[in-house]
């Protein structure tokens, strides 16, 4: 099995690889401490001290805040428990009209505004956009993902989650 160095996923890190792509580049032996890495890697990068649990975004992640996990951006902005869709916490701006979907998907790429608007979810800390989703008006915000921490790190990672020191 090729084990991958520090140095070599903090260039996937890099490379901005979603999470479901990360986890698939990640092989399920309890072993292997590339998650390990990957996580001691993306702490070294935050500004705060509250252990990353499970990044689901390029800028966000599942923290252990106290008894409480919690989603929070890299800015330090806190949306809440991770059980709630953090979304709804976060500044919207709703693309649904046919100009402002096309400054997005220009040309013959662009949607029907009648059928699809785009949503863009912002953070209220550091205002980098955080998520883009496209759903028919009137639909309701999508939770994308709603892991199940436990059953993640006990048995894919074979360990108990981390605790705040
Ligand atoms: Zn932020």
């Amino acid at each position: 099995m090729a084990s991958y160095d520090k140095t070599e996923i903090a260039d996937l890190i890099d490379g901005s690889m979603p999470w479901p792509s990360t986890r698939a580049i990640m092989s399920a032996h309890k072993d292997d401490d590339r998650f390990d890495k990957y996580l001691s890697i993306l702490q070294e990068r935050v500004p705060w001290h509250h252990p990353i649990l499970l990044p689901i975004g390029e800028h966000l992640y599942i923290v252990q805040s106290g008894e409480n996990r919690i989603v929070k951006c890299d800015c330090g902005h806190e949306f809440g428990s991770y059980q709630d869709n953090w979304k709804n916490q976060a500044l919207i701006r709703v693309r649904g009209d046919r100009e402002s979907i096309a400054e997005i998907y220009p040309g013959r790429y662009t949607c029907d505004p009648e059928w699809m608007e785009l949503r863009e979810f912002i953070c209220p800390g550091c205002v980098t956009l955080l998520e883009v989703e496209a759903a028919p008006p009137g639909f309701p915000i999508v939770f994308d993902f709603l892991p199940d921490l436990e059953g993640f790190y006990e048995d894919w990672l074979g360990k108990s989650l981390p605790q705040e020191a």
